[in-house]
């Protein structure tokens, strides 16, 4: 069988993709309907009605086809519908769609050995498989406390680690994620991430001398949160909904070393930056820094969800019953992510690299001709570009209008933090359509700063 790697979209075609202006009759009737029975709680961006895909193209219900810059919130690596994808779920569909994690069954066990192999640390490691990322970062905060019996935890401001009430009470990234829930899980504190642009002690890379680190022992340690009672530091290596956050080359080492001197476990939650999407199977490489602890989720299996936590063996004391689910290695799910492993495997990963390298030089250059754009930052394709007014106060309306602006043209983008507009293309995207997709945002940010 012919193993297709690169990109599954061969044709690129250099046309208007939005015939119809959105929302279309058909999208107008379905959300419409949508509207009249789900949760009012999610977020719509604007009125994008899916009905297909195909690599990194999507078609929405009136026929419109959009290039996809977004992936699915960084899930879809191997684009929409990668063909071995689809045919080994096919394949598995047919053998069987569930098991609970009660038995055993090859796949979870391939699957486990995959990631512990993939992940970083030379050491034996204990895979826990669930179904999202909020749930992988639960079982982390729960094998934390469980491992160490210390009651604390110390997580960012700015980030984001899931809905669910344990990764809620460590989400930092915005008000609203909490408002209302309270009281959420006890222990939690946050400090400071290093968003060296728009730093939030106000101080200046690097004379600051990486303060932010300081800050931890010298303020929450010293003052708030005995050392000795906080389990484990939760951190994205790179920070995704608060802004796709890139840390410099000294924070994560200095966090490490930090958790060493007090016995607190790292956990690094990879799940939106994780799977060959920056470059390298998991962000915290870029470091150097081996975490105790990794939660995947997103890119892991091209769309069909699954979660895991990778552990450090050692750190895995809990026995039977003390955590557990029903769908944990659901097999569709697993041939999914050992699909999607191969492909990272086989050039997905190295394309993200080149490609994402590409795509910063040209934002890069495209920061000289738009004021607007404050700061570009990323690793391979997980790109964020800060929009900022002449004050450099966070141009929030810009970033909202551009993005919509670009839907209206023909390509999906969405907003993290306040003001950064974020580039997280399937993984298989070739450069020729990457362009497209720049030159779309570069007209959608020209009309908007114009206004
Ligand atoms: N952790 C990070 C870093 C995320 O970006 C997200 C989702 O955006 C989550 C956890 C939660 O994942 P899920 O939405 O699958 O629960």
């Amino acid at each position: 069988m012919a193993v297709e790697t690169k990109v599954v979209t061969r044709k690129v075609v250099r046309e208007p993709h939005v015939r119809v202006t959105p929302p279309g009759p058909l999208a107008t009737e379905y959300i419409a309907r949508d509207e009249a029975v789900s949760s009012p709680s999610y977020t719509k961006v604007y009125p994008f009605v899916m009905d297909r895909g195909e690599g990194c193209f999507v078609w929405d219900v009136d026929g419109n086809r959009y290039l996809d810059f977004n992936a699915g919130i960084a899930v879809c690596t191997t684009g929409h519908s990668h063909p071995d994808v689809v045919r080994a779920i096919q394949a598995q569909a047919e053998r069987f769609i569930h098991i609970s994690s009660d038995f055993y069954h090859p796949l979870m066990v391939e699957l486990a050995e995959r990631l512990v192999k993939i992940t970083p640390g030379d050491y034996e490691k204990r895979v826990f498989l669930c179904n999202s990322g909020t749930e992988a970062v639960e079982a982390a905060f729960k094998l934390a406390r469980y491992m160490t019996r210390r009651p604390r935890v110390i997580a960012f401001l700015g980030s984001f680690h899931g809905r669910t009430m344990g990764s809620l009470s460590l989400t930092g990234s915005k008000s609203s994620h909490r408002h209302g829930f309270a009281p959420l899980v006890p222990g939690v504190t946050h400090a400071p991430y290093a968003y060296c642009y728009r730093c939030p002690i106000n101080l200046t890379y690097p004379s600051c001398g990486i303060a932010c680190v300081d800050f931890i022992e010298k303020m929450l340690f010293a003052k708030i949160v005995p050392s000795d009672e906080v389990a484990a530091i939760f951190v994205e290596p790179i920070q995704g909904e608060g802004g796709y956050v890139v840390p410099p080359p000294e924070w994560l080492p200095r966090l490490r070393e930090l958790c060493d001197r007090h016995g607190i476990l790292l956990v690094a939650d990879e799940v939106q930056s994780g799977i060959g999407r920056t470059g390298k199977w998991f962000a915290v490489e870029h470091w150097g820094v081996v975490p105790d602890i990794v939660c995947v989720a997103k890119g892991i299996a091209s769309g069909v969800p699954l979660g895991a936590m990778v552990a450090r063996k050692d750190l895995v004391t809990w026995g039977p019953g003390a955590h557990g689910n029903t769908y944990g290695g659901n097999p569709l799910a697993a041939v999914a992510a050992l699909e999607t492993i191969r492909l990272v495997k086989e050039g997905l990963m190295e394309n993200a690299a080149e490609l994402g390298a590409y795509a910063l030089e040209r934002l890069r250059r495209m920061q000289g001709r738009h004021p607007s754009i404050g700061d570009v930052r990323g690793k391979g394709l997980m790109i964020g570009v800060e929009l900022v007014k002449g004050d450099g106060e966070p141009a929030k309306e810009l970033r909202d209008d551009v993005v919509l602006r670009a839907f209206r043209k023909g390509l999906l983008i969405l907003g993290a933090g306040l003001n950064v507009v974020r580039i997280a293309p399937p993984l298989v995207i070739d450069r020729e359509t990457l362009d497209l997709g720049l030159d779309i945002f570069e007209q959608a940010l020209a009309e908007a700063e114009a206004l």
